[in-house]
């Protein structure tokens, strides 16, 4: 069974435009507040105090309102109200999985180029003793990885620092997750524990790599103390194996790192996860070797999805553990989720527990990720949304001031 809790029109038909908005400041880092600051010209040696107050307000309390800042003079809230709001992504769709799983389709607001506001998925999956946010990257993807559905959509475009952050937002407002909140009323399945997103993924839709430094600023507020005080150990960046900037994402940003290496020779990677024509298997482990911090209480996580007939044999078993040898490695078994037009079907049950049977036997801990959320195609590599990219010549035309076309360039 699969509970909509809210759909809402898509922007055709009946809705009306609606009037252009206040840009939100709900994602922004402190750069960005400095300079709103600056631009309703409050004395520059109170600026710095005023983000702090501003990220606390924003970051750690959930406020959606300048009204709510009470220990900022009323005349600064109302030049913020006149000139900014707080606003959330809008929600085009909300499901909830029989087994709470939750899924959010969310509409950005619309930037230059954009057709209308794409559409992204962030999905929640909570367990008895944490919560996992898996939150996307991009709108699409460059890469074309045989298995994904992502990989089916073009990339439509990079998100945004705050579009990054807005997910987040959007999933601890739904799910409750401020001090003193309420939990969701359908009485979704939270876990037990103080806070209800206790993991952040960068798993959903996109190559996080290829939109380094949105995802970079986003994750620096995520982990700020004084910012969303999500630590870094529990934030996991998955790629397909950008060899170039796995070394410099270590040392900018230091969070847990995940692999989807999926194959053990380059013939078949290449096809699965085509990058590895540009980036072979020995650069990705060399590059895996050298990601800074790592030790046995912190492992790459190597993700290998478990498709029949293809990937799934005993030796491919044995030759990954012998590849991965040397590496603080965790592997994680991941049955594959079908899609529509698929051209893969998921391993037997039996021939999966053979496989892991293996990997544990030569001493990696080996969960088998339990699909979660399959019922709503929240499961990992079933995102995909309807946004396309326009091309140039279907762009808007935007008049600037020197009657030049600036929309189709
Ligand atoms: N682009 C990044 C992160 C997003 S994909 C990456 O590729 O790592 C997140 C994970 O889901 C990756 O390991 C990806 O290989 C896996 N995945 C994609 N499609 C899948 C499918 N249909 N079934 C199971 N896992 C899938
Ligand atoms: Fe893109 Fe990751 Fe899907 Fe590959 S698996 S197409 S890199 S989202």
């Amino acid at each position: 069974m699969v509970l909509v809790l809210k759909t809402v029109p898509d922007g055709h038909g009946l809705s009306v435009e609606p009037a252009a908005a206040l840009p939100s400041l709900a994602g922004a880092s402190r750069d960005d507040l400095l300079e709103a600051f600056a631009q309703l010209g409050v004395l520059e040696k109170q600026r710095r105090m005023r983000v702090a107050q501003l990220w606390s307000w924003i970051y750690a309390r959930g406020v959606v309102s300048f009204d709510e800042m009470s220990d900022v003079s009323k005349d600064l809230r109302s030049e913020l109200a006149g000139a900014y709001s707080l606003e959330r992504p809008e929600i085009v769709s909300e499901q909830v999985s029989q087994d709470g799983t939750r899924k959010w389709l969310m509409r950005l607001p619309k930037r230059e180029h954009d057709a209308q506001g794409p559409e992204v998925e962030t999905v929640y999956i909570p367990e008895s003793d944490r919560g996992t946010l898996c939150i996307s990257s991009q709108v699409g993807c460059t890469l074309t990885c045989t298995f994904c559905h992502t990989g089916t959509q073009k990339l439509v475009r990079n998100l945004t620092h705050a579009e990054i952050v807005g997910q987040i937002l959007l999933a601890r407002d739904r799910i409750g997750d401020w001090p003193g909140a309420n939990a969701p009323d359908d009485g979704g399945r939270l876990p037990n524990s103080d806070r209800k997103i206790t993991n952040i993924v960068l798993m959903g839709m996109g190559e996080p790599l290829y939109n380094f430094d949105n995802v970079c600023e986003a994750m620096k507020i995520a982990a700020d103390s004084g910012g969303l005080a999500h630590s870094r150990r529990r934030i996991t960046l998955s790629t397909s194996g950008v060899v170039p900037e796995i070394a410099r994402w270590g040392k900018e940003a230091g969070t847990m790192l995940a692999i989807s290496l999926h194959a053990v020779r380059d013939e078949l990677r290449d096809i699965l996860v085509p990058i590895n024509r540009k980036y072979p298997i020995k650069d990705l482990l060399d590059a895996c070797r050298s990601y800074p911090g790592l030790s046995n209480a912190r492992r790459i996580t190597f993700e290998y999805v478990m498709l029949k007939g293809v990937n799934d044999s005993l030796a491919d078993a044995r030759a990954l553990v012998r590849l991965l040898a040397g590496i603080p490695a965790k592997i994680n078994l991941i049955p594959f989720n079908a899609w529509p037009g698929a051209e893969y079907e998921c391993s037997e049950w039996e021939q999966i527990e053979r496989f892991a049977e293996i990997v544990n036997k030569a001493g990696y801990a080996s969960p088998v990720r339990t699909p979660r959320g399959r019922d709503i195609l929240a499961a990992c590599g079933q995102l995909k949304s309807a946004s396309v990219k326009l091309r140039a010549s279907e762009r808007a035309v935007v008049p600037t001031a020197s009657g030049e076309d600036a929309g189709a360039n």
